[in-house]
């Protein structure tokens, strides 16, 4: 007898635990741990992960496993580990955590079907069901069943089932091969008679190509016949047709030519020297790569992977999404070729799932992807690199909440191999953990071409109001702007839009269009004439008068890229202008278009968000400027300040990367703060010492680790009363030097209707707390379940809001 432990697809406290099921005989060989079953809960039936396989259990009526969903396991022993230890770490549930690690395509989808129980006596059901067992919910609700359905469950004559359906599909293609020896096809063609002469052409085509498999199209293109002449051939038995899979490969038609390793320079020897040991040595060694940017810290990687790969292994790379761009992805294409999967968002499901089939089957070596991706189902991990390790995209903002960079640490510990972080303007918590000589700090302070780095400089806008300049453009950054156009050099401006955004307000009476279920101000979207909400989607047409007083005086106010764009072409009427944002960037493929337009000097200024910040490596760029640096500094986030260096020290390095030197403007209403002054001067050891210093004085992290739990409910009493007794419970299991902020509203203090507090501890050890969080959990899951209270616990939160 064997008998397996499941983990099944039910989110619930109650169920996040192991349940036994019999494995029937004829699968007793087959079904292994990692692999996805289908099993019997309760009246349902669910799809489950076996977490374990065992010989005897204490249940007394044990049911059976339906059917196995693989035939091979989808976690490794390794992956089933993570995700215990997920689990654990960000006090997620198990099943959070094990369909966290595979593609969305394996998540079961449930239809949810309505079964006859009554054997057939009831004329009511006869009708209902004709000859059938079973109908649809969708279409017992068409027919207007639903209602009498319940009543009839009741009884018991019928039950709702779940069935799970698999969403993945792989995609196949009808191959045409021939299976004759060249002799058979020589006496084939003689055979045939004069007027089939199209027969043979196909098969004098085979003559040359013996081995190649075509489709029937490319076949009958290249051999210059119609598809029925091979549909004729196929019949006769002369070609045969097979079913391949194919890879949605979204890379497939670009060629990547091959780039050879570059000869490293002495600063990017000595940077790669430790970790090459550590991969001869097979140790789990945490690099920070800590180097400007231009200073070749990519061709590191490169070289590193290159090791690793040479001794038969694999290699991860996580890039932030955002900048997963083309260019980025060609740089390890053309290193690696087809050893590189890729793992983004921009991959259809279907794209993802081929992906990941590509890795377990060993047929990738390399995956370059974002946050997820540091979950690839390698065996043999040689290397986990994370560039940008600052980024805030390697956290996950739902469960489970973890970091990419602590499950690479984990990994790495499993495989014993080397990871390295790489940013210009590490995290404070990655850089502290460096100078404490937790990672190792590898530095590299030059720029390739040898240039320094861009000079920047820093506009007070106050000083340009007083001068009477009302443009949204400083008169030194028109200045450069124009010259630039002049030189035939190109620009990238930035519009720092986080914090930030167009919003409608009514000029006579004030009044700011909000949203009706969260507590923050709709965003006018110009190309749709859309007010949108950022938090819950709502979306509604802009309003003709104002809706509190009736004036018609309402109009948007805020910059968006739209109206820079509109002032340009004021100004600047001969600027060609490229515009990249949210708007502009939606459909599929735009993104990479509007980049290799810049690059092709189609364009003279891109204009855009965020997302133009990072990773463009365009020689003619000699010219940054950014509009409104201070934006996110006013954010309610103990790391406004360092995301604002970053941003800049980001942006300012786009400028002067090849043999034309750069320059970079800012624009800002607080030029005084030490964000800004340390970044205009490119001082990140300054800035480091600073900011350490208010983050000391403010208790927060790297001096102290937070965790921060969100109550919300649609009812703000029991929002309040649940977040006050949490905050109660929590102050009287920790110790003294434990600190508890709250219970407060939260920054965003309604969202998608529902109020939300919350409660922020800062400890140094908290050796329980995991275990007090749980017992809370446990204790409001009456409340969670059936009164609609949510209950969020973020461990190390990115964002505060
Ligand atoms: P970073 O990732 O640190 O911003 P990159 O890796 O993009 O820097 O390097 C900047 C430029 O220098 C790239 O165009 C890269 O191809 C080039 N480069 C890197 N290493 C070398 C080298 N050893 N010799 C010549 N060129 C190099
Ligand atoms: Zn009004
Ligand atoms: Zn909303």
């Amino acid at each position: 007898m064997k008998i397996a432990s499941v983990i099944v697809d039910v989110p619930a406290m109650q169920t996040d635990k192991c349940f036994d099921y019999l494995i029937p005989e004829k699968w007793e060989n087959v079904i292994q741990p990692g692999m996805r079953v289908i099993v019997p809960f309760g009246p349902r039936t669910v799809q489950g992960f076996v977490a374990g396989i065992k010989g005897s259990t204490e249940v007394g009526h044990l049911r059976e496993i339906i059917e196995p969903q693989d035939l091979a396991p989808v976690l490794n022993k390794e992956l089933l580990a993570l995700g215990d230890w997920l689990a654990s770490e960000t006090l997620c549930l198990k099943i959070s955590a094990y369909q966290a690690m595979l593609p969305a395509a394996m998540k079961a989808k449930y239809e949810k079907r309505v079964r006859r129980m009554d054997g057939h006596q009831n004329p009511f059901l006869d009708e209902v069901f004709g000859k059938k067992d079973e109908i649809g919910w969708k279409e017992a609700d068409q027919r207007g069943l639903l209602p009498f359905l319940q009543k009839e469950a009741k009884n018991g004559t019928v039950e709702v089932v779940y069935e799970v359906k698999n969403k993945a599909n792989k995609k196949t293609v009808r191959m045409i091969s021939c299976p004759l020896s060249e002799e058979e096809i020589r006496r084939r063609i003689e055979e045939i008679s004069g007027n089939a002469r199209k027969q043979k052409q196909v098969l004098e085509f085979f003559m040359k190509n013996p081995k190649i498999k075509a489709t029937v199209s490319d076949l009958a293109e290249v051999s210059g016949v119609s598809p029925s002449v091979i549909k004729t051939l196929l019949q006769k038995g002369w070609l045969e047709e097979t079913s391949e899979e194919l890879y949605r490969d979204p890379y497939a038609d670009r060629n990547f030519q091959r780039s050879v390793p570059h000869t490293l320079t002495s600063e990017q020897k000595q940077a790669i020297a430790p970790v090459l040991s550590a991969i001869h040595e097979k140790r789990s060694e945490i690099f920070l790569l800590y180097g400007v940017t231009g200073s070749g810290k990519t061709e590191i990687y490169l070289q590193s992977i290159q090791e690793v790969l040479n001794e038969g292994k694999e290699a991860i790379v996580l890039v932030p999404e955002i900048s997963l761009t083309p260019q980025m992805v060609h740089r390890f294409k053309s290193r690696f070729g087809n050893d590189v999967a890729v793992l983004h968002s921009g991959l259809s499901i279907g794209e993802k799932y081929d992906e990941w089939r590509k890795i377990t089957r060993k047929e990738a070596k390399v995956v370059v992807g974002a946050r997820s991706a540091i979950f690839a189902p390698f065996e043999n991990i040689g290397i986990i690199i994370i560039d940008e390790e600052h980024e805030n995209s390697y956290k996950q903002e739902d469960n489970p909440r973890y970091h990419a960079r602590d499950v690479a640490i984990f990994r790495s510990r499993n495989h014993h191999c080397p990871v390295i972080l790489g940013s210009a303007t590490p995290s404070l918590e990655s850089f502290a953990r460096a100078q404490k000589g937790v990672y190792t700090l590898l530095k590299m302070e030059k720029r390739m071409n040898n240039h320094p780095l861009p000079k920047v400089s820093i506009v007070d806008m106050r000083e340009e109001m007083r001068a009477g300049n009302r443009s949204m453009f400083s008169k030194e950054l028109f200045g450069k702007l124009k010259d630039r156009i002049e030189k035939k050099q190109q620009t990238v401006l930035l519009l720092n839009k986080r914090g930030y955004s167009s919003f409608v307000m009514c000029r006579d009476c004030g009044y700011v269009l909000q949203c009706p279920n969260c507590d923050i101000s709709l965003t006018y979207h110009r190309s749709t004439n859309e007010m949108k909400c950022h938090y819950c989607g709502y979306e509604t047409f802009v309003p003709t008068a104002c809706p509190e007083c009736g004036s018609p005086h309402i109009r948007y106010f805020g910059t968006g890229t739209q109206k820079v764009e509109e002032e340009l072409g004021r100004l600047l009427p001969e600027a060609r202008v490229i515009r990249m944002d949210v708007d502009t960037t939606g459909r599929k493929g735009a993104h990479e278009r509007m980049l290799k337009s810049f690059a092709d000097g189609e364009a003279d200024i891109l204009l855009g968000t965020q997302m133009i910040a990072k990773g463009l490596d365009f020689p003619n760029i000699t010219l940054v400027g950014v509009l409104n640096a201070d934006t996110m500094l006013h954010l309610p986030d103990f790391r406004a300040s360092e995301k604002t260096f970053q941003l800049l020290t980001q942006v300012s390095g786009r400028a002067g990367r090849h043999e034309l030197k750069g320059e970079v403007v800012v624009q800002t209403y607080t030029p005084e703060h030490y964000s800004i002054q340390f970044a205009g001067e490119q001082d990140y050891g300054r800035f480091y010492r600073q900011e350490m210093m208010m983050r000391k004085m403010g208790s927060y992290p790297p001096f102290y680790y937070l965790t921060l739990i969100t109550v919300s409910h649609e009812n703000v009493m029991k929002a309040v009363s649940a977040a006050e007794k949490i905050t109660r419970f929590v102050r009287s299991r920790v110790s003294d030097g434990t600190i508890i902020l709250g219970p407060a509203a939260c920054p965003i203090p309604r969202m998608k209707n529902r109020y939300r507090y919350q409660c922020l501890i800062k400890y140094k050890r908290e050796t329980r707390l995991k275990e007090t969080l749980t017992v809370l959990l446990e204790h409001f899951q009456h409340q969670i379940a059936s009164e609609g209270l949510s209950i969020s616990i973020d461990v190390n939160p990115n964002m505060m809001m």
